[in-house]
């Protein structure tokens, strides 16, 4: 087999700057050792997020010159209506300027107290948007996944018997809705399989629950199924993805990450009723019916987007593209989320860095020498992201503390992430050097954006 090139050859370009060792270690101190509080034109490579980051295409770039920007009726709604429906199947298209825009409104409708969300695992933005309503929401994954050393296929699946002991327990009147993300981003961008994804339509339909999708990743989803599961090798990503939503009532999705565009969203229903109250909503707080928070620009390039991110050239470079930079970060003994995920390599910095307890955030003291030596820039997600303090002001830790590498889309090239292995594997060998953190200011919710640290000395 021959190297898998990427499937696109680069017409503009932009350039990035570089900085010496010396000038990152001030600008980091100036940033109180936070990632996100840094200039974005002092990262050399910046693996953030894969979030509104993807390079667009000649042909989304001509869209945007097309784009109609009618207020009402406007051509481009109905190209994009007409991407969406092709592949989701669904009756109703609702255009969101971004993916929590779509969760706003449809948790606002189906959400409220005394009301229960099952869901593989909750993005935080779902989460968040379903305890804004009082309502509560329920991670429901099955045991592998939650377990970073252990491989499985498809280790985004939902527990179905523990959905079914939920449903009985909270009474199916209580459940407006079940959901699974596609592919599992908190869990490691880990995939759900379509034998998981039908057998938890069945016990959703034995209790009259919609099952609904966080379909933000779904083409990366279906890529995985073709190269994973069973009967499926010789069918299109197209008729997988089409197979997929075919067991959906319902779907919310973040265009920034699947459909190749730096902003846009939808929400795709089925019920008619839903449908309207949805509509009425989104002309409140988004927009009219056929732009919802987006100009008309945005819509083609989303229409564009969602075809091109459908063609297998590009998903088997997409996917292979972060397999690699796992296999060569495994094979060189760094702890990872195993097997790599579609978007992102998450780095295991309990096993990467021993000496550090939770409480001195391992993965801040990762992310922060991964800039100082390398220009990368890359986020933590454990204690700082997700930790809790009890009675005692005592952290509470969650159960993983890890560092995320999410990979743009078409944006790096194979050298690029050469050069990011180079830089991991320096950190690591040098690993017993590095020391823990403390926090001397933060805010009282989502403390990680804004939080500044010191390193502790000893
Ligand atoms: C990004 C994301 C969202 C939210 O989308 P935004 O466009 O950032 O508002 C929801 N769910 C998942 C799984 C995501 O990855």
């Amino acid at each position: 087999m021959k190297t898998i090139i990427e499937p696109f050859k680069i017409k503009s370009v932009e350039p990035i700057r570089f900085t010496t060792k010396e000038e990152r270690q001030q600008v980091i101190e100036k940033a109180g050792y936070n990632t996100f509080l840094l200039h974005a034109d002092d990262v050399l490579i910046d693996l953030l997020t894969d979030s509104g980051t993807s390079a667009m295409s000649s042909e989304q770039w001509a869209g945007i010159m097309r784009g109609d920007e009618s207020y009402a009726g406007s051509k481009s709604f109905y190209k994009f209506e007409e991407a969406v429906k092709k592949i989701t199947g669904m009756k109703h298209i609702i255009p969101t300027h971004q993916g929590r825009a779509a969760e706003k409104i449809l948790f606002f409708i189906v959400g409220g107290s005394g009301k229960y969300f099952p869901n593989n695992t909750h993005f935080d933005t779902t989460r968040a948007n379903i305890e804004f309503t009082n309502a509560e929401a329920v991670d429901i994954l099955i045991e592998e996944g939650k377990h970073p050393e252990v491989r499985a296929d498809f280790k985004g699946n939902m527990d179905v018997a523990q959905l079914k002991r939920f449903i009985n327990e909270k009474g199916n009147e209580n459940i407006p809705l079940c959901m699974l993300t596609v592919t599992n981003n908190s869990g490691g961008g880990q995939p759900v399989s379509m034998q998981n994804i039908k057998e938890v339509k069945e016990v959703c339909v034995k209790h009259g629950i919609p099952l609904f999708l966080d379909a933000c990743r779904f083409a990366e989803n279906a890529y995985f199924i073709k190269k994973r599961e069973k009967g499926y090798e010789n069918k299109s990503v197209l008729a997988i993805a089409q197979e997929i939503f075919s067991y959906a009532d319902g779907a919310t999705m973040s265009a920034k990450k699947d459909a190749l565009v730096n902003i846009g969203g939808f929400l795709a229903l089925n019920d008619d009723e839903l449908a309207m109250q949805c509509r009425n909503l989104l002309i409140v707080t988004e927009g009219f019916l056929t732009y919802g928070g987006l100009a008309g620009r945005d819509l083609e390039a989303v229409a564009q987007g969602l075809e091109e991110v459908l063609d297998e050239h590009y998903l088997q470079y997409r996917i292979r593209s972060v397999e690699y930079l796992g296999e060569k970060l495994i094979l060189a003994g760094v702890p990872i989320i195993e097997p790599p995920g579609g978007h992102a390599i998450y780095i295991d910095a309990k096993r990467f860095l021993p000496h550090v307890p939770p409480e001195e955030f391992p993965g801040q003291s990762i992310v922060c020498e991964l800039y100082i030596e390398g220009g990368i820039r890359a986020v933590e997600i454990g204690s700082v992201m997700f930790g809790k303090y009890d009675k005692e002001g005592k952290l509470i830790p969650p159960p993983m503390e890890l560092v995320r590498l999410a990979i743009p889309r078409r944006v790096y090239t194979q050298s690029h992430i050469d050069y990011v292995i180079e830089v991991i594997l320096e950190v690591f060998q040098n690993k017993d050097r590095l020391r823990g953190y403390k926090i001397i200011y933060e805010a009282p919710m989502l403390r990680h954006f804004t939080a500044l640290f010191e390193p502790i000395r000893k």
